[in-house]
């Protein structure tokens, strides 16, 4: 870890705060070391000091009252210069220690013998020490004695210090080391880019677990960590920082090439292992560049974190840290974690409803209840905004629950008031492989005494619900129970078709993009007719969202569309409204 380093104080000062061993408090065995010291050599006082560059520290101790003295006066200063045992039989004798405070003064200490523990890179960082208020013989055997009990403790320091900083998997330098790394960094005329690397993708990793076991994985991980340190060997120092995810620190004039020699090596990494299992490996690189002295260790890793995200997220191999990017980041985290609360604490947040209309007879045939957030400080926050956000995270199924309970409470209210048009919420596909997803909503509707066809389900994201085995699973089961299920957006991005086959709805809505262009676009007209032509064909009932003009609906009507919703009929309106706007439309209609 240090071997590049040359054996000058400060380089041992380093090492003797790399071992961080002045901050940890787990001392008892510490104590027993002392302890055993001085019974296997016959002495009333045993000491682990530590010399820093003013000040020796009392580690543990027997007999001994002081935690602490100035450097000037360490005995073991002697010891970490000789890098062997010291003896002194007497004190008064010796001019060395003769001046000396704690052999003149009230401590009185006439013997000392100290053997100094030295790291495995060769720096002395302090001693182990015996001491005694008389003059002493120590034989060399005892002198041999003490040494190995140095050794013995150092290496034991050693070995507590590696379990904390070394990866236990790839056994590269760890996360924790990067971050002591980094606020050693002390040149500052150098640039440097903290470089990270994700290699496999997590979920996946784990799901390669289930199935194969976590050693197979981790073998795969440390072939992976292997095989970066080889591209890499001395020049780079490199980190294990998470499962399957690897940094680089590099000076600022070895970032290109590092790069390129990562974009030209992600493709030998999955070539160079061993196993051949179906694992799929992948290189996302995200870095953040800084002069040392570094900022805030922290920051950098956070900063190369976020950099890391938008290659992700943007599908790119390498990404650059974005100030922009971090800020939306940023703002995205704060609305997650103000919907939670909003969500726990049940402010905020309310539905409005939106009526859907049959083109033939014109008669309100359902509404669609749509969240809104009201956010004390930000305002009316989009659902176009905050749910795709939800939708990435656990957030999303407190959400679905709390949109289905208000809902429920909603339509018990319109039941006793004799309206009885069924009202559709929308699900995501992560809400349907929940666990229990239709148990929990047969279960809300028992208890607001409804049933599965007073509620009607418009599922969203309709390629993610193709890729869940659960999801579609749930799908087929909601179908055998009754309920009604509309596949959202119908029309928007996904355009393979083969999946209508595979999902058990009835109901299509096709997707605003299509619509918005009718009454101008000939090429909307032609796909929109087909379209419907081909669902009927299917058996599905059609419906066509964001309607905002009559002429919009006369060719909707014409196409033969089952039903029709938007802003030329209404907007999504708060309860009460609504109940206004259905009482206004059965009196013009009378
Ligand atoms: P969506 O399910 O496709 O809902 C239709 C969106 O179009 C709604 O936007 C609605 O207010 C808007 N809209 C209705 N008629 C018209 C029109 O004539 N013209 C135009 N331009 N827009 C119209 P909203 O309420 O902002 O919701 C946006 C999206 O957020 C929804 O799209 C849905 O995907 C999601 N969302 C809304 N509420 C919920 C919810 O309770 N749960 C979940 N999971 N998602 C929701
Ligand atoms: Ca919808
Ligand atoms: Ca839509």
């Amino acid at each position: 870890m240090l071997r590049h380093l040359s054996a000058d104080e400060n380089k041992r000062v380093q090492a003797l705060d790399e071992l961080q061993i002045f901050n940890s408090t787990q001392d008892e065995i510490l104590d027993k070391i002392t302890s055993l010291t001085c019974q296997l050599l016959d002495m009333p006082t045993s000491l682990i000091t530590l010399i820093s560059s003013n000040k020796q520290t009392i580690k543990a101790k027997q007999h001994f009252h002081l935690d602490e003295t100035e450097r000037e006066d360490a005995f073991c200063k002697y010891t970490i210069q000789a890098k062997e045992v010291v003896v002194c039989h007497d004190t008064a004798t010796d001019s060395r220690f003769s001046q000396n405070p704690l052999a003149a003064g009230t401590t009185h200490i006439r013997f000392y013998a100290g053997a100094p523990l030295v790291t495995t890179e060769g720096y002395a960082i302090g001693g182990l020490c015996v001491l005694d208020t008389k003059p002493r013989e120590f034989s060399a055997e005892q002198q041999n004695q003490l040494r190995d009990m140095a050794a013995v403790l150092m290496s034991l320091i050693e070995s507590r210090n590696a379990i904390g900083f070394v990866d236990a998997v790839t056994h590269l330098p760890n996360r924790q080391r990067l971050i002591e790394d980094l606020s050693q960094m002390v040149d500052i005329n150098q640039g440097y880019a903290l470089i990270l690397i994700d290699s496999i993708d997590i979920t996946y990793a784990y799901e390669m677990g289930r199935s194969l076991g976590m050693p197979t994985v981790e073998k795969v991980l440390r072939e992976v960590g292997t095989f970066l340190r080889v591209t890499f060997h001395d020049l780079e120092k490199i980190y294990c920082v998470a499962t399957g995810r690897f940094a680089l620190l590099v000076k600022t004039e070895r970032k290109e090439h590092v790069l390129n020699d990562l974009a030209r090596c992600a493709g030998q990494i999955q070539d160079s292992l061993s196993s051949h299992l179906p694992i799929k490996l992948e290189m996302y690189i995200g870095y953040s560049e800084f002069s040392a002295p570094g900022r805030d260790p922290q920051r950098l890793l956070r900063e190369a974190m976020s950099a890391l995200h938008d290659a992700i997220s943007l599908n790119v191999r390498v990404r650059s840290y974005s100030e922009d990017s971090d800020r939306t980041r940023k703002l995205a985290f704060t609305l997650l974690s103000d919907l939670g609360d909003c969500l726990h604490h049940g402010v905020d947040l309310y539905l409005v409803y939106q009526p859907k209309l049959n083109v033939k007879t014109g008669d309100v045939v359902g509404v669609e209840a749509l969240i809104r957030w009201k956010h004390p400080d930000l305002g009316e926050i989009s659902p176009a905004e905050f749910i795709p956000l939800a939708e990435n995270t656990t957030l999303i199924t407190p959400l679905t629950e709390w949109v289905i309970v208000q809902t429920l409470r909603q339509i018990k209210i319109w039941r006793a008031a004799g309206i009885l048009i069924p009202v559709s919420v929308n699900v995501s596909a992560s809400n349907f492989a929940e666990f229990e997803f239709v148990e929990r909503l047969q279960k809300h509707l028992n208890d607001h005494g409804l049933t599965s066809t007073d509620i009607e389900l418009e599922c969203l994201e309709t390629q993610k619900i193709l890729g869940s085995p659960d999801a579609l699973a749930c799908l087929h089961n909601l179908k055998r129970q009754g309920f009604t299920l509309a596949l959202d957006d119908f029309g928007s991005g996904y355009s393979n078709l083969s999946y209508l086959k595979k999902i058990p709805a009835e109901v299509i809505k096709l997707d605003q993009s299509l619509i918005r262009d009718l009454t101008e676009q000939k090429d909307s007209q032609v796909i929109v007719e087909q379209v419907i032509a081909m669902l009927h064909k299917l058996d599905f009932l059609v419906i066509a969202e964001g309607v905002e003009d009559r002429e919009t609906l006369h060719f909707l009507e014409r196409y033969g569309c089952d039903e029709v919703q938007g802003y030329y009929f209404s907007r999504p309106l708060m309860p009460e409204v609504l109940v206004s706007w259905l009482v206004g439309r059965e009196e013009s209609a009378v």
